[in-house]
């Protein structure tokens, strides 16, 4: 029998997939192509539990009637226990008699890989998550209205994300990975465009736009466009520091912006889009202060690097039609 099944990361897999992404208000994000999340199987045994190890990648099934999230009537997303991804609403959770959660349809359609398992003599329909390939459960056609659909899916490889910590969801919905993940801010000019550079990076596993660096507190855009609030136009991105180093994204960072131009990116001008580097402890501080120097030592820049190197302070997610603006609007749009 294929009790042995593995989803290890396979190089013939593609690295990118197309799926679709939480918006802050819980609701369902445009279709987007994302880099897959393929991890070796040591690293997926250190990043995971033994459970969500059992389930996730080698496939097994949980006892009936035991997983956590079975009976959880509460308000929010269920999340891929590995790789983060959105899977399922809670509206669409219901009581099946199973033993397992059970829901009549998924957050996307994009977010799941269905393929055909006839292990155990049985014939189903096995349950992917797209992203990281981690199994997921079985989907069957005894469900309810309105779709007839029956996802049993394990509780070990969901993670659930309360409705109210929803724009917070990077940091609970990895929490698989905790301990790997790394945060880094930066400002490099218009935002829309620094998050698209950093949004497709390998290792990079989430990014956000969002004003930094200034005084007020939940500024608008509004606000920050008229220069009243000294915050910049930044990126929050969450790294796997297993997958890509900070000097990585550092060396990126100098790579899309011209860092030399003060308070002004091309067309754009004003402080808000100054070229800074928001550090998260003393060892980012001390990197990114290093990397400046090798940049400003090169002959890379005519004139000297202006970017500012500062601790970072409290990020304020921007308004939602500002997340993944290019992949809502195309680059057309940017023309200044
Ligand atoms: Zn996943």
């Amino acid at each position: 029998m294929k009790s042995d099944k593995k989803h290890d990361a396979k190089q013939a897999e593609p690295s990118v997939v197309i799926v679709c992404r939480l918006e802050a208000d819980g609701s369902k994000g445009p279709p987007e192509s994302v880099r897959r999340y393929l991890l070796s199987d040591p690293e997926w045994k250190d990043r995971l539990t033994e459970g969500q190890y059992r389930v996730l990648r080698q496939g097994k099934t949980e006892p009936t009637f035991c997983g956590l999230l079975r009976t959880q009537r509460n308000h929010g997303i269920y999340c891929c226990a590995g790789c983060g991804l959105p899977l399922f609403t809670s509206e669409a959770k219901y009581k099946s008699g199973s033993g397992w959660p059970s829901f009549f349809e998924p957050f996307a359609d994009e977010n799941l890989e269905e393929s055909r398992d006839t292990s155990h003599n049985m014939e189903r329909t096995e349950v992917r998550c797209k992203r990281c390939s981690g199994h997921l459960g079985h989907v069957f056609t005894d469900g309810p209205e309105p779709t007839g659909l029956r996802y049993c899916i394990n509780s070990d490889a969901l993670l659930f994300v309360p409705q109210d910590k929803i724009k917070e969801a990077p940091a609970e919905a990895y929490a698989a990975a905790a301990g790997k993940l790394e945060k880094a801010t930066f400002a490099a000019g218009r935002f829309w465009n620094v998050e698209e550079a950093f949004r497709t990076v390998p290792g990079v596993v989430e990014t956000t736009v969002g004003y930094t660096g200034g005084q007020t507190e939940e500024p608008t855009f509004e606000q920050v466009s008229a220069e009243e609030t000294g915050h910049a136009e930044a990126v929050e991105v969450i790294f796997d520091a297993g997958q890509i180093s900070y000097k990585e994204l550092l060396d990126i960072f100098w790579s899309i912006h011209d860092p030399t131009q003060d308070n002004r990116q091309g067309p754009d001008v004003g402080s808000r889009y100054r070229s800074a580097i928001f550090t998260h402890n003393t060892k980012q501080l001390q990197e990114a202060r290093r990397s400046m120097d090798v940049q400003d030592a090169s002959e890379r820049f005519t004139w000297p690097i202006t970017t500012q190197i500062r601790p970072a302070t409290r990020f304020w997610r921007a308004e939602e039609h500002h997340q993944r603006y290019i992949v809502k609007n195309g680059s057309h749009h940017l023309k200044g």
